[in-house]
């Protein structure tokens, strides 16, 4: 296993990183985008080794998936003895145990003590889709309700259902019909402030539905606990509770896209259960198979047995090593008690992030929960002017220092934090001096 200590060997990205980039160019679509182009060669818990010879320590866990840790030994394990035992006959066609056992683990995991169904599939915006898909099956309806600053991911459906334009949707045009926005509960942003966010933003949302949808017209209410690529926002405490009840009230489904906060994230198995809100419909992925691909549908027993006999799956769905892999992780989380784990991680954090906005004056905000936490960077904390450009900069101060992070949010100001669970404090508190470096250095 990697040491797990930060390596500096050449400057970052490295000339093997630099040559790897350009042949990159040449053969990859401008397309697809990379944060931070260096070339990682090995990975083990928190530590990239890229193919220079660097150390990086990970602080985004390859977008919030290798929430075991990278080359977890449990899920190497079981991926191993799956690719020897086979690695594919489709679920659909001959099926086998681990999918079941997957489909078990969810059904105790998810929010709620109901009878409960999933389907398996290979990304989060499959995921996604086939909620939608279950969902206007199920109640005959055609309106989905999602939220500013949403992000459900990149498919055409999703696409629509995601917020923000630039890079997502920009002339990937026409989208899906009969998808609906409505304003979040972002407390920090909230015009009359953050104590009257949660009873303002769902007056405003049960208006817009009535108004521009019907109730009547509508099939579901798609929304992340804590929104992801939007901006770590977390909803007014309260506020995904009043819309539950109403949804309920009302014959429609209420959706939660876990695929980012779910698998002991933020410090429970779901961000749903510390809003006590127990989702008609459940979509998971990233966290939930140790880096390989699988995503989750789940719901109740009633919802997701209305449809006919063929009418979810796909070829790879539920695939049996990415199977075994998430049965792995899910192993893990529970013996290494990886919920308690991502709580001590906030503590860790939250001092060292409050220090940094004492000591700069431009961090606005500071939020999420467990180990999905940012902060918003603002050029006038009175204006709350979003400070894309400043963030752009830390973010490359930390990258240079052999730090991996993130950005993101509608404004492009957000610096966000997901660790991998099985850091340890030395080396998470070895990363926070960096970005405290990389803070003074660039603010
Ligand atoms: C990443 C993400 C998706 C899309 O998942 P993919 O696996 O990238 O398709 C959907 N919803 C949320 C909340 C996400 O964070």
């Amino acid at each position: 296993m990697l040491e797990q200590k930060r390596v500096l060997a050449t400057s970052i990205p490295g000339p093997r990183s630099q040559a790897l980039q350009q042949r990159k160019l040449a053969a990859v679509s401008a397309g697809v985008g990379t944060g931070l182009p260096v070339y990682v060669e090995e990975a083990a818990g928190g530590i990239l080794r890229d193919v220079d010879g660097n150390q990086l320590i990970d602080f985004g866990s390859g977008i919030a998936v290798t929430t075991v840790g990278n080359g977890n030994p449990r899920v190497v394990e079981a991926v191993q003895r799956q690719v020897a035992d086979f690695t594919h006959t489709c679920f659909m066609v001959t099926p086998y145990e681990e999918y079941v056992l997957v489909a078990e683990a969810l059904a105790e995991l998810t929010p709620g003590d109901h009878e409960k169904r999933s389907a398996l599939f290979n990304s989060g915006s499959e995921a996604v889709e086939n909620a939608v898909k279950v969902a206007r099956h199920f109640t005959g309806r055609q309106g989905v309700v999602a939220f500013d600053h949403a992000y459900h991911g990149r498919t055409n459906l999703t696409m629509g259902l995601t917020a923000k334009v630039n890079p997502y949707k920009l002339k990937f045009g026409p989208f899906a019909p009969e998808i609906y926005r409505v304003p979040m509960a972002y407390p920090y942003r909230w015009p009359t402030g953050p104590e009257h966010c949660a009873e303002e933003a769902f007056e405003e949302f049960v208006a817009l539905v009535h108004a521009q949808v019907g109730e009547e017209e509508t099939a579901a209410v798609i929304l992340e606990p804590i929104q992801g690529e939007g901006g770590f926002i977390v909803p007014a405490p309260g506020f995904m509770k009043l819309v539950d009840d109403w949804c309920r009230e009302h014959g429609i489904l209420f959706i939660a896209d876990e695929v980012q906060s779910g698998f002991c994230r933020t410090g429970d198995w779901f961000a749903s259960d510390h809003e006590d809100v127990v989702p008609d419909l459940v979509t998971t992925a990233k966290g939930i198979a140790g880096g390989m691909p699988l995503a989750g549908l789940t719901g109740r027993a009633d919802v997701m047995d209305s449809i006919h006999t063929g009418g979810l799956g796909g070829t790879y769905g539920g695939n049996p090593v990415a199977c075994a892999a998430a049965l792995a992780a899910i192993e893990t989380m529970k013996a290494d008690d990886l919920c308690g784990r991502a709580r001590r991680v906030e503590e860790l954090f939250r001092p060292r992030l409050e220090a940094l906005a004492a000591k700069h004056g431009v961090i606005g905000d500071i939020r999420g929960r467990g180990a999905m936490l940012a902060v918003e960077l603002v050029s006038d904390l009175e204006a709350k002017t979003p400070d894309p450009e400043l963030t752009g900069r830390i973010n490359k101060a930390c990258h240079e220092r052999g730090l991996v992070t993130l950005t993101c949010g509608t404004f492009g100001n957000v610096f966000r934090f997901l660790p991998p669970l099985s850091a340890s404090d030395e080396l998470l508190g070895e990363g926070l001096d960096i970005l405290d470096e990389a803070f003074a250095a660039t603010v």
